[in-house]
């Protein structure tokens, strides 16, 4: 096991990924905050937004002050804005900082086994094993097991639990990836019982998205785009376009997925009835808009630029 421990942290020093933003700070809510964005989001994706949540919001404490609007704004086009929610309902009730003990955490909104245990792991050095997808496939592969957790906390390094999470984290990223693991340049070779057969210890997803269309209505007058509250559980408090009727020669049509759906729209130019929300264009970068809409707006083949939507 230490054979195995020191080797991990030999390659982490060299091949890790020290230079992520949330990575270089000890502070809870940085690293609480940027756990909870990389949540089905990936790190590219990530490095933005988490730059320009923290500009607005650089403490837990603003975070509370703030509008629900506004922290749903600047998490436009992250998806999965459940998120933003929980994490601004956590920042009302903490106030000022995120307690130390995984309990406590584990107790407040949106914070599950895995968040809990990062944020013990990375902001205080705690020695409790953090299982995210990556870490799982590797230790699923490397003891030859389908119930990684299992193995997870024996396998800890407890002279440096955090380096030790972020090691492994990183070997599932970078070289233990889900399909043609780089075994012969993986620091655990010596040590992996699954090294002959990984393909057998990798979870595959089972879900088919599923096909699906919406029409929706594109409409601007004087400056202003016509936009609907969502009511719906995923976008719920997010604008959005408005349903339109299906019409032949749509102005324009789009993929977007999200969890299960595969989803095709079709834009149309139909004046939508009410009750609609008129928000300015040039105010647009501060409304809580959901990603269907940031897409529609970007679209080339509508030439509308909208260059400071965040
Ligand atoms: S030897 Fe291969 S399968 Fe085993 S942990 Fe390393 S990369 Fe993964």
């Amino acid at each position: 096991m230490e054979k195995a421990h020191l080797s991990l942290l030999e390659w982490f020093a060299k091949e890790g990924r020290h230079d992520l933003p949330w990575r270089t700070t000890t502070d809870p809510y940085r690293i609480y905050l940027s756990e909870v964005m990389l949540q089905q989001t990936q790190v590219e994706r990530v490095v933005g937004y988490y730059e320009r949540f923290l500009k607005r919001f650089p403490t837990l404490s603003s975070l509370a002050h703030a509008d629900l609007d506004e922290v749903l704004a600047l998490w436009s086009g992250l998806g999965y804005y459940k998120r933003a929610r929980n994490l601004h309902a956590t920042a009302r009730i903490c106030g000022l900082k995120l307690p130390k003990e995984y309990h406590a955490l584990r107790k407040l909104p949106g914070i599950g086994e895995y968040t809990a245990s990062a944020i013990c792991s990375f902001a205080y050095h705690q020695p409790i094993a953090v299982v995210d997808t990556n870490i799982s496939r590797v230790l699923g592969r490397l003891f030859a097991t389908h119930t990684p957790k299992k193995v997870a906390q024996e396998f800890l390094n407890t002279s440096h639990p955090k380096k030790h999470n972020l090691a492994l984290m990183d070997l599932g990223a970078l070289v233990c990836k889900p399909s043609d693991p780089k075994c012969d340049r993986c620091p655990l070779h010596a040590f992996c019982q699954g090294k002959e057969d990984p393909a057998s210890y990798t979870k595959r997803s089972s879900q088919k998205r599923q096909k699906k269309e919406l029409h929706l209505a594109l409409w601007i007058e004087d400056g202003q785009i016509a936009l609907r509250r969502s009511g719906q559980r995923l976008y719920q408090g997010l604008l959005s376009l408005p349903p339109a009727d299906p019409a032949p020669n749509p102005i324009a049509s789009f993929r977007h997925s999200y969890t299960k759906y595969d989803i095709t729209i079709y834009l149309h130019r139909q004046r939508p009835q009410s009750p609609i929300e008129w928000i300015r264009l040039d105010q647009l970068h501060q409304a809580p808009i959901n990603a269907i809409v940031r897409k529609a707006l970007t679209l080339p083949k509508l030439s509308i630029s909208f260059a400071n939507l965040p």
